[in-house]
This record gives C-alpha cells, structure tokens and sequence, in this order.
C-alpha cells in the first residue's frame, strides 16, 4: 500500500526496521561465530543483545501510534547481510574479520540512516516518546559502528595485512616490507588501511620474523 501521508510513511519506515532488525538477530549469531578475533566476537554478541531491546522499541512505538507490530520486508538489510555471507565462505582468519567488519559497518550505516529519519518524522509528528525510543536506538546504532571502527583500526585490518592467504611467512618480497611496516606501526598514528596506500615498495632483503 502506497503511503500518502507522513504518518503512513513513518509506519511504512518502522515495518522496515522492525524487520531489518529480526533478520540481523539471525545474522549476529552466525558473524560471531565467525569471528577470529575474540574483541570482534564480544562486539557482535554485545549488539546482538542490543538488537533484541531495539525490537522492544521498536514495538513500544508501534504502540504509541495504535499499529499493529509488523515487519516489511527489508531488502536492504537483506542484501547486506547476504553479501556478508559469501565472505564468511569464501575467506578466513583475520581477513574474514575484516570483511565481517566491513559488512557489520554497512549495516549499522544502513541503520543509522534508518533511525535517523525515524526519529526526526517521529518529531515532526509531534510522538515525543516515539522520539525518545527512536533516538536511544539511533545511539545505539553509532557507538555500534565506532566499536567496530575502533577494533579494525586496532587489531584485525593490521593483523590482515600481515595474513598473506593463510599462516605461511614465506610471501612474495614486496609483501614482507609492507609487513615489516605494519610491524612498526604499534604506535596508531595511522590505520593499517591508511598505511597499505604509500607501502608495497620492493624490498628482497625486507625483515623476517
Ligand atoms: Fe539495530
Ligand atoms: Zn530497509
Ligand atoms: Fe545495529
């Protein structure tokens, strides 16, 4: 049914969510089982749990506004969450922790930018405590994606670099100095992304472990 007025949009827009945020609490089970990284497998479990309050708010304000609660389809997520999933196929170790991340942060993106208008078309309403709801889960969804910012830029983009397909230290040269790099880069001036761009310079004599 087309919506012809803000008020059907909004509703429109909380079906969207409401059923982008039960498909993602099928998701997290599976991305965190999926992680290497015990900080990234805490945060996926961590916004699981998350997620599950968020379906509560989320039901809360269909209350407020006398809806029945009820999920639409949302291909967004859909599409997101099932790009995510040829990379847990396809790849391992830290690299796929990195490409879990990748996902993970499309998706909170795709969030925030849902909550967002939620939350401002509650406003414009005049639905303070559908505001109220909306923006806790809005904030939830941006400390979400800098929690996964943070442990990229931590740990796991560093620790991808240095993976060369698997286990192995025996890599082409050029790969070795960019690892010996990113060795050196304890102190995080910069991201491991940030230093990948100036540093594969041939180096046969490069450092080994
Ligand atoms: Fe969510
Ligand atoms: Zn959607
Ligand atoms: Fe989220």
């Amino acid at each position: 049914m087309a919506a012809t007025s803000l008020q059907e949009l909004f509703v429109e827009e909380l079906r969207d969510a409401y059923d982008g945020e039960k498909r993602l609490t099928k998701a997290l089970p599976r991305m965190a089982k999926a992680a290497e990284s015990e900080e990234l497998r805490a945060a996926f479990t961590n916004h699981l749990r998350e997620t599950e309050r968020q379906i509560q708010r989320l039901e809360q304000v269909f209350r407020t506004i006398g809806e029945p609660v009820r999920g639409k389809k949302c291909d967004g997520l859909m599409g997101i969450i099932e790009e995510g999933k040829s990379a847990m196929e396809e790849l391992e170790g830290s690299v796929r922790d990195a490409a879990l991340i990748a996902g993970a942060q499309r998706a909170e993106h795709y969030e925030i930018a849902a909550y967002g208008t939620l939350a401002y078309f509650a406003e414009l309403l005049g639905n303070e405590k559908a505001k109220d709801l909306l923006g806790q889960t809005l904030d939830e969804e941006k400390a979400a994606d800098e929690k996964l910012s943070t442990i990229a830029k931590s740990k796991v983009n560093r620790d991808a670099l240095m993976s060369m397909g698997g286990e192995e230290d025996e890599e082409m040269p050029a790969q070795r100095s960019t690892r010996g790099a990113a060795r050196r880069a304890s102190a995080s001036r910069a991201t491991a992304n940030d230093r990948s761009r100036g540093g594969v310079r041939g180096n046969a004599g490069g450092r080994r472990r």
